[in-house]
């Protein structure tokens, strides 16, 4: 995602604005900051624990524990949880790397499953097609904020034994069965990367649990593995806390996050009812147990995605695809000897997604305009009326 918020303010319509929220936010976030300067509590001060118990409330879990990244949050989720050298864990075949990244941090192999053709989201079919002796985990992700189906993955888990950490890190708020992703799994892990429906201003992540062990184990881990201020109990302790200004930040924003989803919501409806009917292209479907919060709006388009995708930069619109190549055909998993036609349905996706510009703060003037370009480029590249 590192590169779309860079390329924010390039066009006069990015993929995401962050500029347009904090000025709406701007007296808020000032007062947040300057307590923590007054307090100087910087390191694990009274911001944080007042975000993680109010992030916890949100969620309807009992523990969340703040810490560097939500690849650190999905790392620390996997120890607590008791996977580690040897395991297998299982993957989406369409996600963001981290998400494997974090498997082998902690020694462990991803094994990729493909994903369901509507939601791109683990299917209990994909998982138990890879469940073997050595398989320890699954991590389903809720991709672009729609839930994966916590029902199917719940029972394939519960019939191998096997721990689910959901990741969580574009969907804070999403709804399956209306009950908000993050407590379904044994640990949820979410990113406050300043792009993420909640985003902080720097890197920052959090462990969502109800199992007050794994919540005390993070709470050690991520603190050089201390019980007390130089007793090291646990081998493996490291340095990954949030910033109390983080938490101070993340705080405010969290206040705003249900209206901030909500207005996803609907410019999401907005783009569904302008572009439907357009020829060859699908627009995102959402499973009637899934109440998503649209961290992204991706559409498929089968023929002239990269056409579309030139189309709208050259008209200065913040375009990208997420992601154009599945994992288990990144070079960093090469090892795993897998090649095309592993993961029909991802492969598919990488060569089709195309994600259009959504933040809360989007007009619906902006909208109107990228829903025009996009219907130009369609008109263009398939040759009917100029
Ligand atoms: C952003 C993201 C991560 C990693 O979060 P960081 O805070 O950037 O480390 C992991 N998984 C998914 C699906 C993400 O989108």
């Amino acid at each position: 995602m590192t590169e779309d918020v860079a390329e924010a303010g390039a066009g006069p319509i990015p993929l995401v604005d962050l500029r347009a929220q904090h000025a709406s936010l701007r007296e808020e976030l000032g007062a947040a900051v300057a307590s923590v300067f007054e307090r100087g509590d910087f390191i694990l001060g009274e911001d944080v624990s007042r975000f993680e118990n109010e992030l916890a409330a949100w969620l309807g879990v009992r523990h969340v524990v703040g810490v560097g990244s939500g690849t650190d949050a999905l790392t620390l989720a996997l120890t607590a949880t008791g996977v580690g050298d040897g395991d297998e864990v299982i993957v989406p075949a369409m996600t963001f790397a981290a998400t494997a990244l974090a498997v082998t941090a902690v020694g462990a192999t991803p094994v990729f499953a493909d994903v369901d053709a509507q939601s791109l989201t683990l299917t209990a079919r994909g998982v138990a097609e890879h469940v073997g002796p050595r398989t320890r985990a699954i991590i389903p992700v809720h991709l672009h904020g729609h839930p994966a189906d916590m029902d199917a993955i719940g029972g394939v888990a519960d019939a191998g034994d096997l721990v689910v950490i959901e990741d969580a890190c574009q969907a804070h708020g999403a709804r399956w069965r209306g009950r908000r992703v993050g407590g379904f799994g044994d640990a949820a892990a979410f990113s406050f990367y300043p792009g993420k429906n909640l985003g902080g201003w720097g890197d920052g992540g959090a462990v969502a649990t109800s199992d007050d062990e794994i919540a005390e184990s993070i709470r050690r881990a991520r603190d050089y593995g201390r019980t007390d201020r130089y007793l090291h109990a646990v081998p493996g302790g490291r340095n990954s806390r949030l910033d109390s200004l983080q938490a101070a930040i993340l705080r405010v924003k969290l206040r705003h996050l249900e209206r901030w989803n909500q207005a996803r919501c609907r410019l999401a409806s907005l783009y569904t009812e302008r572009l439907s009917g357009l020829p060859g292209v699908r627009l995102p479907p959402v499973h009637a147990c899934a109440s998503p919060v649209w961290h992204l709006y991706c559409l498929r388009v089968a023929e002239g995605r990269d056409e579309l995708l030139a189309t709208l930069h050259e008209a200065g619109i913040g375009a990208a695809i997420h992601y154009p190549r599945p994992l288990h055909l990144q070079p960093c998993f090469e090892s795993l000897g897998l090649g095309p036609g592993a993961a029909p349905v991802a492969e598919q996706a990488a060569r089709e997604l195309i994600s259009l510009p959504m933040f809360p703060e989007m007009s619906d003037e902006q909208l109107g305009t990228v829903v025009d370009v996009v219907r130009r480029g369609r008109r263009a590249y398939l040759g009917w009326g100029g």
